[in-house]
């Protein structure tokens, strides 16, 4: 299980993209692209997630993750497709020669913080 591992990178890099003016603020949420080729269990890394944020500054924050599906390219026909399985071939012409895509998104897409109190 590395889910650990990832959710504390997250936490970094959310910790260390907040303004240190904004130190006070409470963030509601961290949004996540990842790519399916990384094998993460998005209920798990939710779940490693809310238990590493304890005593951080994105205590309390929402993980919300959006997978990227796998995308292949033939080098041979040009063909583009989506792996839903390991069958690593162009299903066009059975090239085994081909280009990974996408599929291995580790971005934080945005940090969505409470809106504070601008009455001033
Ligand atoms: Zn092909």
């Amino acid at each position: 299980m590395h889910e650990m591992g990832i959710a504390l990178e997250i936490i970094d890099i959310a910790e260390a993209s907040i303004p240190a003016e904004m130190k006070d603020v409470q963030v509601e949420s961290v949004n996540l692209r990842i790519g399916k080729l990384l094998a993460i269990v998005p209920e798990s890394l939710t779940f490693c997630f809310s238990v590493a944020i304890k005593d951080t500054r994105l205590e309390g924050a929402q993980l919300n993750i959006e997978q990227i599906p796998v995308v292949a390219k033939c080098k041979d026909c040009d063909n583009h497709w989506t792996i839903d399985e390991p069958a690593f071939a162009c299903p066009k012409c059975e090239s085994g020669s081909l280009e990974l895509i996408s599929g291995k998104e580790l971005d934080i897409v945005s940090i969505e913080v409470m809106d504070e109190d601008h009455s001033t």
